[in-house]
């Protein structure tokens, strides 16, 4: 439990802001470099006093927040080994910040969530990264009947927050084809994958957000890197809440098992 309240106000350094390809939800309890850099991550970075992390495993209809005092750990897959079902991440919710979450966004509509936790795009990662438990999460979650360019907006209108102690983590994969996964090639890519996630790696470097927000006209790499969008959109919370000119540093950018990119980004 954190040792005194959090400080939400405007006081403080502007924090990063961090996109995180999870992957497979075994790097919660792996030892391998994604999970190492995670942890790597957590070390370096300043310690905030709350982490709003969009993942990409809440969809709803509307944007939600979690606003529960303590959130359950939700084990949201199947066929995994039962050393991952016993994970806990037992961090304390801020009701207070999903209400400055409200706040800070309006007149966006976010709603107030009682029923969620932490699913595995949050907390695989939180795990490793800041493996104590002992910061405040909260969850946003994704409209799902919102286009990309709302939830770009959305992450613009979340910037503030970062002066104010918020740690913004998007949670999901720049490419993402789980139908095409090859589990057998760790180590394997298709061309496609490395074509997109080398065209991601281009567009975020030059700040053309708006060819990123318009993924779908980037042409077949696009369309088999991302056949559906929800670990895609995490990033542009993620875009949207930068400043142009800020510092980025790329970290686990491989791909894994063919079709999965783990790519992720430390901006600030
Ligand atoms: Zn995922």
């Amino acid at each position: 439990m954190p040792s005194s309240q959090p400080d939400f106000t405007e006081s403080h350094e502007k924090l990063p802001v961090l996109f995180v390809g999870h992957g497979s939800p075994m790097n919660a309890i792996e030892d391998n470099t994604f999970s190492r850099a995670w942890a790597e991550v957590g070390k370096a970075l300043p310690r905030p006093q709350a982490i709003l992390c969009v993942s990409a495993h809440w969809e709803t209809v509307g944007t939600q927040v979690t606003a529960m005092a303590q959130p359950r750990t939700i084990h949201d897959f199947g066929g995994f080994p039962p050393e991952l079902y016993a994970q806990q991440y037992p961090a304390p919710g801020s009701p207070e910040l999903a209400r400055l979450v409200q706040e800070t966004v309006g007149p966006i509509p976010v709603g107030l969530d009682a029923s969620w936790g932490l699913d595995h795009g949050a907390w695989s990662v939180l795990l490793r990264m800041f493996p104590r438990a002992d910061i405040p999460v909260v969850q946003l979650s994704l409209d799902r009947t919102q286009p990309p360019a709302y939830h770009y907006a959305l992450g613009q209108a979340l910037a503030p927050l970062r002066q104010r102690g918020v740690l913004i983590v998007g949670s999901g994969n720049m490419v993402h084809n789980l139908r095409a996964v090859c589990f057998e090639d760790e180590d394997g890519a298709y061309d496609w994958a490395t074509e997109f996630d080398e065209t991601m790696h281009r567009l975020i470097v030059a700040g053309d957000h708006a060819a990123i927000v318009n993924y779908d006209r980037l042409g077949k790499s696009a369309s088999l890197s991302i056949p559906t969008n929800e670990h895609f959109l995490p990033l542009l919370y993620v875009l949207g809440a930068l400043e142009e000119g800020e510092t980025m540093r790329f970290f686990n950018d491989k791909i894994t098992y063919c079709s999965l990119s783990m790519r992720s980004v430390w901006v600030g």
